[in-house]
């Protein structure tokens, strides 16, 4: 068993990927692309240091309590946690459950297997969304993608390329308010102010 040091978790969001979903962060990113909406997810400190057992609990509680259809891992940079997330995305397939993660690295430098665990967490890796965000390039098409560079990678039968175009998942952002008055967001905030005038 392994741990994480998570930046933070929704154990049910519906922006992050097809359908609903548990949406892990995990913190630090040595990339830093500028203008990245996750700045407070760059520092390589421990926030939450998590076993990655109870995050598969987390997610099972999640599945039994929404429906969910799958599990997002974005960051900071997952591959910095590569074993840990092979743990988690392994233990998602064995649930039925589908994994999509978001990585500042290119697919063609993980396939090298530059760090421990990157191979295993990509075979066990439905969707892999690669390429730094770049802030010239500015998605405001294609779902999910923060930057037009980005580019999708499916890497098992489970979905259809395609996908990240389909309507149906519509760009969109949450809000949740906790009950200690904080307000956090995440999605991606592309028209945000179109969708807070609706
Ligand atoms: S790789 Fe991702 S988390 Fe890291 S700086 Fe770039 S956009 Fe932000």
């Amino acid at each position: 068993m392994g741990h994480l040091n998570l930046a933070d978790w929704v154990d049910c969001t519906e922006v992050e990927g097809p359908g609903k979903r548990f949406a892990l962060w995990v913190q630090g990113c040595t990339l830093r692309c500028p203008g990245c909406c996750n700045p407070h997810f760059f520092e390589l400190t421990a926030k939450h240091i998590v076993a990655t057992d109870d995050i598969l609990a987390w997610i099972q509680r999640s599945e039994a309590q929404h429906k969910i259809e799958g599990v997002t891992i974005l960051g900071g940079e997952p591959m910095l946690q590569a074993r840990g997330l092979a743990e988690i995305a392994s233990g998602c397939q064995k649930l039925g459950l589908s994994v999509m993660v978001f990585s500042g690295y290119m697919i063609e430098y993980l396939n090298k297997g530059p760090m421990f665990g990157i191979r295993e967490l990509l075979q066990a890796t439905d969707i892999l969304v690669d390429g730094p965000f770049i802030a010239a390039q500015l998605e405001s098409r294609r779902n999910w993608a923060g930057s037009a560079n980005q580019r999708f990678h499916f890497l098992t039968k489970r979905y259809a390329p395609g996908i990240e175009w389909d309507s149906a998942y519509a760009p969109a952002v949450e809000l949740r308010v906790y009950g200690d008055g904080t307000v956090r967001m995440n999605g991606w905030p592309v028209g945000l102010g179109e969708q807070l005038n609706k």
